[in-house]
C-alpha cells in the first residue's frame, strides 16, 4: 500500500509522538494518527480547545453527539464536568438511553440556561433540520464568556449557505437538493444533510443567537492537520 502522506508528528487528541498516514487522497477521512485513528477535523477542534481555552479541564462541557475517537474521548475521559449526549427520537428528553447516553435534541435542550462554558459539536451542524433554532438553544444553555466550538464542513465556501432538506409543518422530511448521507454513531442509516454551508453561516449564527464567531483555519502536518473544510468556528457569548 502506497501512501499519499506518512509524516511523523505530535498528535493533540493523544498526546503522543506519532505518524500520521494517509492511503487516500481524501485527507479529510483517511490522514490517520497510527495510534488513536483520529481524523484532521478532531485533531483541529482539540488544538483550538487547548489554545483558546486551556482550563477545560475545569470547564462545564457539553458535547452533542461525540464520536468514539479523538477529541470526544479526551474530553470525556479528562474532563469531569463533561456531558455527552445523543439525539433518539421517540424517546424522552432529558433521560438516559440504554445506550447509557443522555437523550437531548439540539432543537430543544433540557439543560437550564447559562449551564454551561463549552458546547462541542463535530460535524453535526449540517445535519440539523432546524439550525436556527438549534444554534438559539446553544447560546441560551452556555454561560456568558463560554463558547461553542465546533466543525462543519463548509462546502459551499464563499456563496452563501444553502438548504439541502427541511421539514414541514406536518413533521415530513422535504429534500430540496440530492439526498446525501454522513456517518452517525448511534445510527445506521447516517444522517442527511439538511444544509450546504457557506462562511455566511457566521452571519446566520449572530441572526439567530447573537453569538459572535471566529473561523480557524489550521495547515500543519507535524500536528497531523490538513484537509479540506478543516475549519474550525468559535462562537463566543459575550
Ligand atoms: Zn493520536
Amino acid at each position: 500500500m502506497s501512501y499519499v502522506i506518512n509524516n511523523q508528528g505530535h498528535c493533540v487528541t493523544c498526546d503522543s509522538h506519532v505518524t500520521f498516514y494517509s492511503e487516500s487522497d481524501w485527507l479529510r477521512d483517511g490522514y490517520f494518527c497510527n495510534n488513536c485513528h483520529s481524523i484532521p477535523r478532531e485533531r483541529a477542534l482539540m488544538y483550538c480547545i487547548e489554545k483558546f481555552y486551556p482550563n477545560w479541564k475545569q470547564l462545564h462541557i457539553h458535547e452533542s453527539s461525540p464520536a468514539k475517537r479523538g477529541a470526544s474521548l479526551k474530553l470525556q475521559k479528562m474532563c469531569q464536568n463533561y456531558v455527552g449526549t445523543h439525539y433518539f427520537p421517540n424517546f424522552p428528553l432529558g433521560q438516559t438511553h440504554s445506550t447509557g447516553w443522555r437523550n437531548e435534541d439540539l432543537e430543544n435542550l433540557t439543560f437550564g440556561n447559562e449551564t454551561f462554558d463549552l458546547m462541542i459539536t463535530q460535524d453535526v451542524m449540517e445535519h440539523i433540520f432546524n439550525p436556527a433554532r438549534a444554534f438559539s438553544e446553544i447560546a441560551r444553555t452556555l454561560k456568558k464568556g463560554g463558547a461553542h466550538i465546533f466543525t462543519v464542513p463548509i462546502v459551499n465556501k464563499e456563496k452563501p449557505s444553502k438548504i439541502n432538506a427541511k421539514k414541514d409543518e406536518h413533521g415530513n422530511v422535504l429534500i430540496l437538493g440530492t439526498p446525501e448521507y454522513h456517518g452517525n454513531p448511534v445510527d445506521n442509516q447516517g444522517s442527511l444533510v439538511t444544509m450546504y454551508w457557506g462562511y455566511n453561516i457566521c452571519d446566520f449564527i449572530l441572526k439567530h443567537s447573537g453569538l459572535y464567531t471566529t473561523i480557524v483555519y489550521i495547515d500543519n502536518l507535524f500536528l497531523g492537520i490538513r484537509a479540506e473544510y478543516i475549519e474550525v468556528l468559535i462562537s463566543r457569548k459575550l
